[in-house]
């Protein structure tokens, strides 16, 4: 197994981390097989105010109702919802909606061009608290996130630091 990076540089001078829970659930749903399907869900986690750090402590999975093929996923489910609600006044609205993941059939994951349009409708439609939405990519051999920005829908991959 390749050992996947799990900090990364956030354009704000800050770094988002990925939790090891995190990075082991990503793991988990690489589509390693050559039929397996693509997976998702999103990304909850803490701002960590006195450092400009995010952390992102936890994601869901695929859920039934969920829409999943070789290319593609389609969040439809409910509980993805339920799940940020439900967390966030767990934590005492602390923990937030950081974004999505997904996995993709390729070594060294890029964005297409659908994934693209859908981040985009993100940060014009969702409801979050900060500035940057978050996206996560687990190809096969490498998990890479991008920042969307709300203000500009500008969207820059990450680079890996330590
Ligand atoms: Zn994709």
């Amino acid at each position: 197994m390749v050992k996947d990076n799990s900090i990364f540089e956030i354009t704000n001078g800050g770094k988002i981390k990925l939790a090891d829970s995190v990075i082991e659930t990503l793991q988990q749903h690489k589509q390693i097989n050559k039929d397996s399907l693509e997976s998702g869900g999103v990304l909850l986690g803490r701002f960590i105010k006195v450092s400009k750090n995010i952390v992102v402590d936890k994601i869901t999975t695929p859920m039934k109702g969920d829409k999943q093929t070789r290319f593609s996923f389609k969040r439809l489910s409910p509980l993805h919802q339920e799940i940020i609600t439900e967390e966030w006044k767990k934590s005492n609205c602390t923990c937030n909606y950081l974004g999505e993941w997904h996995t993709h059939p390729e070594d060294f994951p890029t964005p297409s061009g659908v994934d693209i349009r859908d981040w985009k409708r993100k940060l014009k439609k969702d409801v979050f608290s900060g500035r940057y939405l978050y996206f996560i990519i687990a190809g096969i051999k490498s998990i890479e996130i991008w920042e969307g920005d709300r203000r500009t829908l500008e969207i820059v991959k990450l680079k890996i630091t330590n």
